[in-house]
Order: C-alpha cells, then sequence, then structure tokens
C-alpha cells in the first residue's frame, strides 16, 4: 500500500483519542484513498477518459447504540483531529474509554492481480472499444448503433478503532460491456454483452471480449423476430446467473440487519421458521475470489465471511454491520458498507445466491407444457422491506410442450420475492454467478454479485403485452 497518501498508525492513534474526548465508548477513523478511469464509446467514436481519484477519511463515535460521523478530504493531521473533535462534541457525558494499541488484523484472503491496469495504455483500451463497435456492427446489417463502456476502479482502505482493531483492503474493479441495437422497420431492439470482477487486465486475456459483442448483437437481433409476450399465471423457468437479481431485490434487502431491527422486514423474528422451499439455500460470501462483492475486510474493519442466510428453506441468519450488530447485541457477520468516506456504513450484500441443487436445467424446461424462459432480466423495481417486485424481461422464450420456442418482448415478472421462495419447485445443478457488472443501490451505491441455477416457479404473473405495435 502506497503509505504516503494514507496515514498512520500514530497519526490515527491522536485523531481516537481527540474523537474520544468527550466520552463515547467506541471510535473508528475510516481512510479511503481511489482512483478510477471511464472510457466510452458512442456513433462508434471514443469519448475522452475520465480519471477520477477521490481521498479522504471519516471519523466515527460511538456512544450506546448512537454514533456521531464526521468526514473530511484534506488528511493533514490538523484537519483529522478537527474532524474527530467534531464528532466528539455529540458524544459528550458518555463514559471515556483509552484508545488500545494497533495490531493489524492479517486476512488469509488473496485476491490477486496478475495484471494492473497500468499494464496497458489508454489507447489500446480505447481501440478494444472501437473493436467491439466494429464486431457487433459486423455480426448483422440490422445493428445500427453500439454503446460500448471499459472501466477500472482501484480502492484502498485503512481502519483503525479505539479497540485496537486495525484493517487494510485493496479492491480492484474491472468492467466491459457493449449494448447493440438492432432495427428493423420501426422496431429496435437491444441486446447486452459483459465482463467484469474483480481482477486485473487479465480478465481480457481469459474472456475473449468479442465475443461479447458478438453475443450483443445476436441476442438484439434474434429478438426483432419476438413475439407479443403472453400475459397471466403461468410457469417461469428462470436461466441460471443473473436472474438472481430477482432475489437479491425482493429477498436479500429484507434479510439485511436495518430492516430486521427497524421491524419492518417479513423477515424479522423469524429465525429459525420455514421461510422458503427445502429446495432453497441462500447464502451471502465476500470471500469468493474475483467476485465484485468481495473483500478481506468490510468498511467497519470486519472479516468478510460466509453466511448462510436461508438453509433448506429455514432462515438461519441476517447480514449485520457493526452498528446494527451493536443494536441489537450480535455479532456483525462483516456485511458493513460504505459508498465513500463520506458515508455511514450500513448493512449490505456482497455475493448473494441460492445454492445449486440437483436437477438437471434440461428435464427443469421439459416439465413445463406452457410457460415462460427467462433467460434475461432487464431493469425492476421491490419494496425491499416486503419483497413485492415487478422486473421486465429482456430476453425470454415461449416453453411450449417442455421445448424453448419463439422469442418474446414485453414481458414482465410481478410477485412476491419471499413467496415466490416458498413456492420454487424445481433446482438445477448449475449455479453460476452474474457476469461481474452488478451494482447495488440502497442510498449508497456498492458492488455486488448475484447468483442462482436454473429455478423453477411453478406459478407467477407475467404482465405486459402493452408495447405490442
Ligand atoms: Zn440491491
Amino acid at each position: 500500500m502506497d503509505t504516503d497518501r494514507m496515514i498512520g498508525d500514530e497519526v490515527a492513534r491522536r485523531v481516537l483519542t481527540a474523537a474520544l474526548s468527550h466520552g463515547g465508548d467506541l471510535a473508528e477513523i475510516y481512510v479511503e484513498d481511489r482512483c478510477t478511469t471511464n472510457l466510452s464509446l458512442e456513433d462508434s467514436k471514443v469519448e475522452e477518459a475520465v480519471r477520477g481519484t477521490d481521498r479522504g477519511a471519516g471519523v466515527r463515535v460511538f456512544y450506546g447504540s448512537l454514533s456521531t460521523y464526521a468526514h473530511t478530504d484534506d488528511l493533514s493531521g490538523r484537519s483529522l483531529q478537527a474532524v474527530a473533535r467534531n464528532a466528539a462534541l455529540a458524544a459528550q457525558g458518555a463514559n471515556r474509554v483509552q484508545v488500545l494499541d494497533f495490531s493489524r488484523a492479517q486476512s488469509g484472503l488473496e485476491f490477486p492481480i496478475e495484471k494492473p491496469f497500468e499494464a496497458m495504455e489508454a489507447q489500446e483500451k480505447s481501440q478494444l472499444l472501437r473493436d467491439l463497435d466494429q464486431e457487433a456492427r459486423r455480426f448483422d446489417p440490422r445493428v445500427v448503433q453500439v454503446q460500448a463502456r471499459y472501466s477500472e476502479d482501484r480502492r484502498r482502505i485503512r481502519i483503525w478503532n479505539s479497540e485496537g482493531r486495525h484493517a487494510e483492503d485493496e479492491r480492484n474493479l474491472i468492467q466491459l460491456s457493449v449494448i447493440a441495437m438492432a432495427q428493423e422497420g420501426d422496431l429496435v431492439q437491444r441486446g447486452v454483452g459483459m465482463i467484469g470482477g474483480q481482477l486485473g487486465l487479465e480478465l481480457l486475456d481469459r474472456v475473449d471480449p468479442l465475443a461479447e459483442a458478438r453475443e450483443a448483437a445476436a441476442s438484439a437481433v434474434k429478438m426483432l423476430d419476438a413475439r407479443p409476450a403472453p400475459a397471466g399465471e403461468m410457469p417461469v423457468v428462470m436461466n441460471n446467473g443473473w436472474g438472481g437479481v430477482l432475489f437479491h431485490e425482493a429477498c436479500g434487502h429484507a434479510l439485511e440487519a436495518d430492516f430486521i431491527n427497524q421491524g419492518v422486514s417479513v423477515f424479522t423474528g423469524r429465525v429459525g421458521e420455514q421461510v422458503a422451499s427445502p429446495l432453497i439455500t441462500l447464502v451471502d460470501d465476500a470471500t469468493l475470489p474475483e467476485r465484485r462483492g468481495s473483500y478481506r475486510f468490510d468498511d467497519d474493519g470486519t472479516p468478510s465471511q460466509h453466511t448462510l442466510l436461508i438453509e433448506n428453506g429455514v432462515l438461519r441468519e441476517y447480514m449485520w454491520d457493526m452498528a446494527q450488530a451493536r443494536r441489537a447485541n450480535r455479532h456483525p457477520t462483516g456485511n458493513g458498507r460504505r459508498q465513500s468516506f463520506r458515508y455511514l456504513p450500513m448493512p449490505r450484500m456482497t455475493n448473494t445466491f441460492i445454492k445449486a441443487g440437483e436437477s438437471d436445467p434440461e428435464d427443469i424446461v421439459r416439465s413445463v407444457q406452457r410457460g415462460l424462459y427467462v433467460k434475461m432480466l432487464g431493469g425492476g423495481q421491490a419494496d425491499t422491506a416486503r419483497g413485492d417486485f415487478v422486473f421486465s424481461v429482456s430476453e425470454g422464450y415461449l416453453i411450449e410442450d417442455g421445448r424453448l420456442t419463439a422469442p418474446i418482448r414485453g414481458a414482465s415478472l410481478i410477485g412476491n420475492g419471499p413467496e415466490v421462495l416458498k413456492e420454487i419447485e424445481m433446482v438445477g445443478h448449475d449455479l453460476e454467478l452474474d457476469k461481474g457488472l452488478g451494482q447495488c443501490s440502497k442510498g449508497q451505491q456498492v458492488p455486488v454479485s448475484v447468483g442462482q441455477p436454473t429455478l423453477l416457479i411453478p406459478r407467477i404473473t407475467v404482465g405486459g403485452t402493452s408495447e405490442i405495435p
């Protein structure tokens, strides 16, 4: 870690001492140094690279279950002391504690970067976007527009607290995406290709980015022949991978400890109860290599972990950050995350997925007489505490007599996440996580992964053929 741009143990100790000068039972300093580069292409032209750096620190003081927070983008000793005094003021009157010695926490997790972002010149990255554009247009003359984006994000953090915790982490994210628009008459359809994750430029050697451009073009062109979606209740087979976003939005958020403590979640007070089909095991795991939601320590400095949320349908655990865990007298599960030093951490998902089952994905499709096969979900909305959702289907097919037939367009799925979890009848053995561009917004943006095996939902409302031309 580049220590010049961060602060050291001595400064941290002085800041924490100042933060506790009016009392309080725990103080913490969080320091962050981040650089990002974004490149985008539209109309076959690459826009100028947008580079950004962001550096700063926040000081938090707990007194009982309450806390105060102040932050600055000036890492000088004087500025940090002032921030600490600000955070301290609100903690007046509480018991005083001493700042302990720091011993740096060790993590056994490795997220190695084989090829750092600097290993490729900016021009080469721009050329890659132009190649994607060409490849998608070459695929079919009906591809009329292409957008491509490349981004890299390096974030280094350090956390010290007055209990002697000292944790450091470095997170490197890369992503590349291509959207192809195909047109026939007035009808325009889009297809998407993407790759990404927590790794370096070796991603571009491992996966052929041009194949993603062809995939985007192929899916846009295929959807030109799509029929309007049927509406009503029917069985739905969800493809493995990105479909997990539905459960992230419609079930995962309701398992975050802030909603639990507030008592607004459908899952409040239900640990030990059967809340899902016995076929469903749902986990949140921030220790997986190469995934966007992974880290060694969360933004409270708690080591990351694998958390069993629902096991064979039985609710086992919620996702806790430090603040919510203190409130409920529980142990944090390493789910404290923040968008940047300007924000307080809150309980967030990391890499959240339904574990593989035993069914053959082809048997799952074969079991359906007439229904909908969802290959790719588009945008969606969900009530995070109750789990009601509407998601659009960006690529879907009819299932007729156990076989995939015509592509359909304009379908949406309407339902309730916890209800769907109870009804799932078949779970494939083909667990896959998303392709590495997941982003969760719950007031703050954080990178996440989602995933699932192929699933059979026996009944769900499919809505909206309103876009029939
Ligand atoms: Zn989310």
